[in-house]
């Protein structure tokens, strides 16, 4: 049994091709071409009613289990708009939990609300309760007393390697937030799987077909093979598995790999420097505000060593490097690996923030796929306005550097760094909103970036990003035509959703 899309309008790639017809078989892609060329008898049809049809979209880098974790349980701060109205949000939630229960919320922004929360005001809003609120970057923590007393934090507690705790503000940065979150309950096996699904149904519902869990521990991992071999998973999933959790210099083993048509696993994650909205990542150049050149989590011996276990072992690396000095030290760990094992796997960098020309040329060199997220422009703006230094403004994400570095580009939203998910959002900024004029990128850079370059960064680009014959239908079906319409109005597209056109779908339609 196949199935024949016709009646709107098809793109096989994402360069402005158009195709009239799309006939699938079992899950994989047979023809795109004139309705009149491709045969397709007995075949089911589903008129598009004019819709335009994409290759299925990814997120190359979404904490999908936490942005199903504040559309559930968590407390979700990223609305708040003053230190009055989180304070509001935080009693509503401490009447409303049971005794002694932690209260976690997620999200706030200083530069948004402005100032941060303190350990004295989270003690009067909740008292006697543990409380932990994660900034909007999850790389500051602000906690309460109780909180610390449950993590063994006082007055005199040393800071952790690549952290810092500020016990008189209650503030946890980086590995220091390990501490208080090994001090609360270990969510339960079913919980991470309620957690997964509603974030993947609702990237999916956004119109993604694929997504990479970014930072993946071994309880989480056991909750994505579980839902897998259940045949649950709505969207195609990678994972970076954590190797150095928070709080501590332990390392996790390798994992073992896994590698189905709904779940891959061969990749490694590390962080190397903090984030750029809250000027933890490392800089040359001071912050303006703080003065503050922020920190490197490893030294660089040790993160080659790290590194070249995962590389050996034939496992990619997706690691975290946002400021340019984060960048000259990772990118000196990959050259590393290529000098000595040439020819490995191909490994990636997630952010890519502040990159030199040098960086850019160097990464093309070693086949590095970037992972920036456009919508950042749109939603850290005031941020990087506040704390990026004159003499780092010109390299604020430089997309289209990237792209005319020749680097495999793959777009991604961070969620739930950021409020906004959607995939019309992302291309908008990515053309409409560079930081740096003449940053900006062509739609179909934009496209490409949301379908075979996050096939690339996912390591299945033999398998799907296009709708070349042979391989997976995915589609992301788009009620409106990006090709002409002006950048502004995307965001009011309609996005019909991701859609995974499976076997079972097709049989049953007979
Ligand atoms: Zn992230």
């Amino acid at each position: 049994m196949s199935t024949l899309y016709h009646g709107g309008t098809i793109h096989p790639w994402a360069d402005g091709r158009t195709a009239q017809a799309l006939l699938v078989r079992g899950g994989r892609v047979v023809a795109t071409g004139a309705l009149n060329d491709i045969q397709a008898a007995g075949a089911r049809r589903v008129d598009l009613h004019g819709a335009h049809v994409y290759p299925g979209f990814t997120d190359a880098h979404v904490h999908v289990w936490k942005v199903g974790q504040l559309r559930t349980t968590l407390l979700d701060l990223r609305e708040a708009t003053s230190l009055d109205d989180l304070a509001r949000r935080v009693r509503e939630r401490h009447a409303a939990l049971p005794d002694g229960e932690w209260l976690w919320g997620r999200g706030w922004n200083e530069a948004r609300l402005g100032g941060s929360p303190t350990r004295a005001l989270l003690d009067a809003l909740a008292p006697g309760r543990p409380v932990l609120l994660t900034r909007t970057c999850a790389h500051i923590h602000a906690v309460n007393t109780p909180a610390l007393e449950r993590a063994g934090i006082g007055p005199d507690t040393p800071s952790p390697a690549g952290g810092e705790i500020d016990y008189e503000d209650g503030i946890l940065t980086e590995t220091a937030y390990g501490l208080v979150y090994g001090a609360m309950p270990e969510p339960s096996h079913a919980q991470f799987e309620a957690w997964i699904l509603a974030g993947l149904e609702y990237l999916q519902s956004l119109g993604f077909t694929a997504a990479t869990d970014p930072a993946v521990d071994p309880p989480l991992y056991a909750a994505y093979r579980a839902l897998d071999a259940a045949g649950k998973l709505p969207i195609r999933v990678n994972l970076l598995y954590i190797r150095r959790p928070d709080g501590g210099a332990a390392t996790y083993p390798l994992p073992e790999k896994h590698l189905s048509p709904m779940l891959r696993c061969d990749s490694v994650k590390f962080f190397t420097d903090g984030g750029l909205s809250g000027a933890t990542a490392a800089v040359s150049t001071p912050y303006k505000e703080t003065g503050t050149t922020g920190m490197l989590r490893f030294e660089t011996q040790e993160l080659l060593e790290l590194a070249r276990e995962a590389h050996v072992a034939g496992f990619r690396i997706g690691a975290h490097a946002i400021g340019d000095v984060a960048l000259t030290q990772l990118l000196s760990v990959y050259a590393g690996l290529e000098r000595d094992y040439p020819g490995g796997p191909r490994h990636r960098i997630e952010h890519f923030s502040l990159p030199t020309a040098e960086h850019l040329r160097l990464a093309r060199l070693l086949n590095v796929i970037a992972v920036p997220q456009p919508v950042f422009l749109h939603e850290l703006r005031v941020n990087y306005d506040r704390y990026i230094p004159d003499a780092l403004a010109g390299q604020v994400f430089p997309l289209r550097a990237m792209f005319d570095a020749g680097l495999d580009v793959a777009f991604s939203s961070d969620g739930p760094v950021v409020r906004e998910l959607r995939p019309l959002c992302g291309l908008q900024a990515a053309v409409a909103e560079p930081y740096v004029p003449g940053q900006a990128v062509t739609l179909s850079q934009a496209l490409g970036a949301y379908t075979r370059g996050g096939a690339v960064a996912h390591g299945d680009e033999h398998e799907r990003g296009t709708l070349e014959s042979g391989k997976h239908a995915d589609l992301t079906i788009v009620q409106g035509d990006l090709f002409h319409t002006e950048a502004h109005s995307w965001p009011e597209i309609p996005v019909r959703g991701g859609v995974l056109a499976d076997v079972t779908a097709e049989s049953e339609a007979v």
